[in-house]
């Protein structure tokens, strides 16, 4: 299955419970696209600790304030990256009900509060 397969096919799912399910894809992408722009943000920050580091040794300077400032930056953008990690994957794992908003297994096909039939 090539990729325009696969985005057909969530496209066709998203058509069949439309403003709910493609909400939920919405809310994911989002989600996804946040880890990605975490990830960015500690990287950029690894990179400048490392040239901090490299001048300070170069040139003795003392950048040991700025580098611990950027440590707990990195600190915080990491927990931050933990938490919505755990909520991408606590989406995957769900399965919405349209009646209830009950939420079901990823692999349930009926919902078990009200026996709704699943997408
Ligand atoms: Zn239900």
């Amino acid at each position: 299955m090539n990729v325009f397969d696969s985005v057909k096919k969530v496209v066709t799912k998203t058509a069949k419970d439309a403003a709910k399910v493609s909400g939920e894809l919405v809310e994911q992408t989002k989600l996804k696209l946040k880890v990605v722009e975490l990830k960015d943000e500690i990287n950029e920050r690894y990179k400048k600790v490392g040239e901090l580091y490299y001048t300070a040794t170069e040139y003795e300077l003392d950048n040991g304030d700025k580098i611990n400032s950027l440590i707990s930056e990195i600190k915080a953008l990491k927990s931050e990256l933990e938490d919505v990690e755990a909520e991408v994957k606590r989406n995957k794992s769900i399965k919405k009900c349209s009646v209830y908003d009950a939420e079901n297994g990823a692999e349930d096909d009926y919902c078990s509060k009200c026996g709704n039939k699943l997408n």
